[in-house]
């Protein structure tokens, strides 16, 4: 593992912030190996922004640029994105 990689909980709050729904607990379905991970068990790399990506294929799955207003999101990786509501 890369020793700037952290699991999906470190972007929890930031992801409750946008969807106003628990995301660890979200299932995302990857759109390169079809796996399906808990948001909480994917790898987070944290640089200019935040990556998410498949922890068995290493896909991107979502992108994250936030400034001071801000943010982005992008869903290049993601096939379905599963919440309880
Ligand atoms: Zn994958």
């Amino acid at each position: 593992m890369d020793e700037l990689m952290l699991d999906g909980n470190a972007v929890a709050g930031l992801l409750q912030e946008v969807f106003a729904v628990e995301m660890t607990t979200a299932i995302g379905t990857c759109g390169n190996c079809g796996a399906t991970e808990a948001v909480g068990a994917i790898h987070v790399f944290r640089g200019a922004g935040i990556v998410l990506r498949c922890p068995h294929c290493d896909n991107t799955l979502v992108k994250i640029v936030k400034d001071g207003t801000r943010l982005w999101i992008g869903f290049p990786g993601v096939r379905t994105l599963e919440v309880a509501v």
